[in-house]
């Protein structure tokens, strides 16, 4: 979800979907392939008792979960920018980063 043309993803995405455009519909109906599933575990090194909890996404799809994680990140407005080293999309952890976290040299560690 890019920020171009002053539009943010969140209404672009409504706008999609309120016009039923093919290319939306077309993967909207991946969805169907999705699972929310919840896992409970109770630590062992907790002497209190308690227990934790995770909720995700399953699905034998993984253009599913991929559509997902776009629309997810789409309703959200979260950004994302194009790195100038490598140029990849990554989500900046502010306005002004450039570049990603993505190692270019793991022997120098850049
Ligand atoms: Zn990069």
């Amino acid at each position: 979800p890019r920020t171009e043309h002053s539009q943010r993803p969140s209404e672009l995405l409504v706008e999609l979907a309120e016009n039923g455009d093919p290319t939306y519909q077309k993967y909207h109906k991946l969805e169907d392939d999705i699972h929310i599933q919840t896992r409970y575990k109770r630590p062992a090194d907790n002497k209190k008792g308690g227990i934790s909890a995770a909720t995700f996404y399953a699905s034998d799809t993984l253009p599913a979960l991929l559509f997902l994680e776009f629309i997810q990140m789409c309703a959200q407005d979260l950004p994302v920018a194009v790195c100038e080293s490598c140029h990849r999309l990554f989500v900046p952890f502010s306005s002004r980063a450039k570049y990603c976290e993505r190692m270019l040299d793991p022997e120098t560690g850049a």
